[in-house]
């Protein structure tokens, strides 16, 4: 099938409150284009260079969100352009955003990545690590970033209670911060989470934004 029929089977499948951003990290430029030609305009990378690159090539009504894992020194590259930034997991990255944001004029929407999957990977606040980092309000005075949500990654599994409960987890506590932390902030609202192989699932437990790569650009060569 073509890149274009996957979008629009991707598309038809979500209700009209979810956002679509279509996973196009290691596809050439043409892939890109050919779902911007077909209505695509939100694209999620995972490396800040092939981001900016791409960036450059394709037209300017494009949101960049960066989903990949951020190193601090990547940031200022990016801050000029990038729409959000999914996978934030420290207070330092969080200073660091706004810091490069500042000079770059702009206020940039981040989402607190969350590990809510069962495989250890060292990417992602624990549940109790964010409570803290919010409890303790020093993100209050940066002025350059807004806190819009959180992101999370379900464990790579075929079974499908385990995804639900981890992304009911993530939900739940997306409620909790925003009653606590967020309840006069109508900016701090979506819920990143859900794949190719789970987004139907992460809708049902209350997605905003779905990422999802393979099923719309074909399997990955890396
Ligand atoms: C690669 C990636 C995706 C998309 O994965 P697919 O299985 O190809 O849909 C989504 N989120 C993150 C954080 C990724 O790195």
């Amino acid at each position: 099938m073509s890149i274009q029929a996957n979008l629009k089977e991707v598309q038809s499948t979500l209700p009209p409150h979810i956002r679509l951003v279509a996973v196009s990290k290691f596809h050439p430029i043409e892939s890109l284009q050919e779902a911007y030609d077909a209505g695509q305009r939100v694209f999620g990378e995972s490396k800040v260079q092939e981001m900016t690159q791409k960036y450059e090539a394709l037209p300017k009504d494009i949101e960049w969100h960066f989903i990949g894992h951020l190193q601090t020194n990547k940031i200022k590259y990016m801050a000029p352009y990038v729409a959000m930034i999914h996978g934030v997991d420290s207070f330092k990255l969080l200073a660091e955003i706004d810091k490069q944001a500042a000079k770059a004029g702009r206020i940039i929407p981040c989402l607190l990545q969350i590990h809510i999957a069962q495989e250890e990977t060292k990417f992602g606040f624990s549940f109790d690590e964010c409570r803290e980092m919010l409890e303790q309000g020093e993100w209050k005075k940066l002025k350059n970033i807004t806190l819009a949500g959180v992101m999370g990654m379900g464990t790579f599994t075929d079974d499908r209670e385990e995804t639900a409960r981890e992304f009911q987890s993530l939900g739940d506590f997306f409620l909790e911060i925003k009653q606590k932390h967020f309840a006069d902030e109508p900016s701090f609202k979506e819920i990143s989470m859900g794949m190719s192989d789970d987004y139907p699932i992460a809708i049902e437990h209350g997605s905003t934004l779905v990422r999802v790569g393979s099923r719309i650009f074909g399997e990955r060569n890396y």
